[in-house]
């Protein structure tokens, strides 16, 4: 039986990101519609031209979207909110938007991130009279843009329970799950329809059985795929991201067609379905990683996958591990990176051409690919043995540290003494969380110094001008502890990223992160090391303007971790040692040079979190542990803050704790301060800053309102230990929204220190 290649989705955003362009030009009112749609049908053709020709025999439909797959669903499903006033029939390009990006009257669809991956998905809202039919017809439309292109297309579909689990009822008394019975006919009726349209296979993606299933939604898994199957074509039930052998009893005994598992991030649970007795049934091994950058080494999987075909009843299948969505597309693009180690990389296109290899090497044996195998053997060799990514005066500092090193020397309350005697701040002291609004100026001298046309001293002596006012400004306003607002920061990964060994910079590498967003995640290569000091100057700049505490600012070192694409050949705890070492040097000169206060941002502190809880906690350990070696050698007198924002901290406040910084600030708009319920049952140690305003928002709050939040932050936090700051850093903002608002702040925190001290 031949083995078959497939792909489970295709980046959409484009090569050179032309999704992101029709899109803005569109919202903007410069092209139509019809231009957006003309647009977008051009990069879906190219997309299954570059997967046909990279030799793919099953290539992906319905992947593509133009915002979000999630809210794709909802508007095929017909599940739009109430609150949008929807009553036709399908939904129109004008409401797909509306619920993406909201109106004047109404806001956008939530959005949150999908599993543990740096996108956002649009939550689905339901009601408990949430009804479904099949509202829109786009799917139908690329299936028939496939059969015109001779694409033989797999449609693909988020499957039901995903679907719902995923979202969030927004009115009491009823469970989401309870919708089940009135959303299955719609898959029915959506399945007929794909099959009526000559497609034999249908990828239903069913991620959350990654996930710590309840038994309801276990039995949901049943009572769905009896009801789904016969429906006129095949079901290739597909899990990504994690091992599912959890639900091993319950997969094997589903009445679907095929299973994709991804033997990419949990090769082990290879071993348990290898076991399935399934003849006529289709196993496909998700084997190249489809969430990050590395090259396979293709020796290695071929002989895996011949094992596991050899000993397979049924047919078996290969893919990428997931949806190449959370990969760039094409490394060929990449004109810049060093041969060296462009020669360790694959993007989607190069991804899917190894996929491809390996199929054919399954098929017609070894021989037929084995120059392609060379070259693979080559470049693994090569990453092992680099002398750009093994440095061995890293490995001798990782090897030495001790429990010495992820401790300060004494307590937070024996710290806290040192540190108020040292800066005699005010109850209640303002802050803010780093950046300032980063002007077209800024953005300019940034841009001319990268071309070279700013020497070097002109960028210095612009940039310092910048400093300059932005601690006039603060002082001003008449905040207690002020920053330098990062001017010469373009992105906190970035700046540091550029500085240290063992990184990499695409030109291309961008990946969604939500609509038409993109990000461009650096390369993490090689063992980190900081040759020298990356931000000293600048801080100790500002602090020599400034007649107040100037706190320098850094990025932890998980936060590093996360926004970059990471090594797969050594354990991310350990590359996040490395990281925090780096960092851990940085303190230690600029307390040298006599800053006294640090912040170490870490809002991507939770992004690690694994899928299922048991995996929870050896994760957080390691997790605060790079940020205590990243801290820990500051003096008592040193105050280290730290920052997190737009995730969810409730389930993780004890490790927030364990982190030990003397302050954290911390977003709260999301919650309208619940957050803050969570921080006093937990009876968290440690000061706390409770942002009280969004930052997200052009609007600037009312004082009464920052003032109501502010007193039942006091009242539930003791004052003694309380901040006062803004959500999240100002950088997208302008000067004069953050010059009222950050006033109003100052003198709510004046008006309730008056109350307090009376
Ligand atoms: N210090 C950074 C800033 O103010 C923090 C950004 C963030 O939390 N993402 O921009
Ligand atoms: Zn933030």
């Amino acid at each position: 039986m031949k083995i078959l290649t497939h792909n489970l989705g295709f980046p959409r955003i484009g090569a050179q990101r032309e999704l992101k362009k029709g899109l803005e030009t569109f919202w903007k009112g410069q092209i139509d519609a019809e231009q957006l749609q003309a647009a977008a049908c051009n990069i879906r053709t190219g997309n299954w031209q570059l997967q046909q020709k990279a030799g793919i025999d099953l290539i992906p439909v319905g992947d593509f979207s133009l915002y979000d797959h999630m809210l794709d669903m909802t508007a095929l499903l017909g599940a739009i909110p109430r609150r949008f006033g929807h009553t036709g029939d399908n939904v129109s390009l004008d409401l797909y938007f509306a619920m993406a990006r909201g109106t004047v009257d109404q806001p956008a669809m939530e959005m949150t991130k999908w599993f543990n991956t740096n996108y956002h998905y649009i939550v689905p809202e339901f009601e408990h009279d949430t009804r479904f039919h099949l509202a829109s017809d786009r799917l139908f439309q690329e299936i028939k843009e496939t059969k015109a292109l001779g694409v033989n297309a797999k449609a693909v579909l988020v499957g039901p329970l995903t679907y719902l689990y995923l979202g969030k009822e927004i009115t009491p008394d009823f469970q989401r799950l309870d919708l089940l019975p009135r959303l299955l006919p719609v898959y029915q009726e959506i399945l007929q329809k794909i099959a009526a349209l000559g497609v034999e296979w249908v990828q239903i993606d069913e991620p959350i059985l990654a996930l710590d299933l309840e038994q309801p939604w276990l039995d949901g898994f049943t009572n769905t795929y009896h009801a789904l199957h016969d429906r006129g074509c095949r079901l290739l039930l597909t899990t990504y991201f994690s091992t599912v052998d959890h639900h091993l009893a319950l997969l094997k005994n589903l009445p679907v067609d095929g299973l994709h598992i991804d033997v990419s991030s949990a090769p082990e649970q290879i071993e348990s379905f290898l076991t399935w007795d399934c003849s006529g049934k289709t196993l496909s091994l998700g084997c190249i990683d489809g969430r990050n950058i590395w090259r396979a080494d293709l020796s290695q999987k071929l002989e895996t996958l011949s094992q596991a075909v050899s000993r397979f009843t049924g047919n078996v299948w290969i893919a990428p591990s997931c949806s190449l969505l959370h990969c760039p597309v094409d490394l060929s693009l990449e004109t810049r990176l060093d041969p060296e180690i462009s020669n360790w990389l694959a993007f989607s296109i190069q991804k899917l051409e190894e996929i491809a290899i390996l199929g054919c090497g399954l098929n017609q044996g070894k021989e037929s690919i084995w120059e392609r195998l060379a070259a693979s053997d080559q470049a693994s060799q090569s990453r092992k043995t680099s002398c750009r990514i093994h440095n061995p005066v890293v490995h001798h500092r990782i090897s030495h540290l001790t429990e010495h090193d992820s401790q300060r020397a004494h307590s937070f309350a024996i710290r806290k003494q040192q540190q108020q005697q040292r800066f005699n701040l005010p109850l209640l002291p303002t802050t803010t969380i780093g950046s300032f609004p980063q002007t077209d100026t800024i953005r300019q001298a940034r841009a001319a110094f990268k071309k070279n046309e700013l020497s070097h001293l002109e960028y210095l002596t612009a940039m310092r001008k910048e400093i300059c006012e932005i601690i006039r400004k603060q002082e001003e306003i008449g905040l207690d502890v002020l920053v330098h607002g990062e001017p010469e920061r373009n992105d906190m990964v970035e700046y540091f990223g550029e500085q240290l060994w063992g990184y990499a910079f695409t030109e291309n590498g961008w990946v969604q992160s939500y609509g038409s967003r993109c990000v461009k995640p650096p390369i993490l290569y090689g063992d980190v090391y900081r040759p020298e000091a990356m931000t000293v100057e600048w801080i100790k700049y500002a602090q020599n303007q400034a007649g107040k505490p100037v706190k320098g600012m850094l990025t932890g070192p998980v936060t590093m971790l996360f926004w970059s694409f990471i090594r797969d050949d050594q354990p991310r705890s350990v590359t996040a040692l490395q990281l925090a070492l780096a960092i851990r040097d940085e303190v230690t000169d600029l307390e040298k040079a006599g800053i006294g206060m640090i912040q170490i941002d870490e809002p991507a502190f939770r992004e690690g979190l694994p899928l299922r809880k048991q995996d929870w906690k050896s994760y957080l350990d390691w997790a605060v542990k790079a940020f205590r070696v990243a801290s820990s050698g500051a003096r008592d007198e040193t105050q280290i803050h730290t920052h997190m924002c737009y995730s969810e901290f409730h389930d993780i406040l004890p490790a927030i704790a364990e982190l030990d910084a003397d302050v954290i600030t911390i977003e709260t708009s999301r919650s309208r301060m619940e957050l803050l319920d969570a921080f006093v049952k937990f009876s968290y140690p440690n000061e706390i800053g409770p942002g009280v305003y969004d930052i997200h928002s052009p609007r600037v709050p009312d004082t009464s309102e920052m003032l109501e939040l502010l007193k039942k932050a006091s009242r539930h936090i003791d004052p003694k230990l309380l901040w006062v700051n803004p959500d999240c850093g100002l950088k997208t903002r302008n000067w004069p929204e953050t010059r009222t608002a950050l006033q109003k702040m100052v003198d709510c925190a004046k008006i309730l220190r008056r109350s307090l001290q009376t």
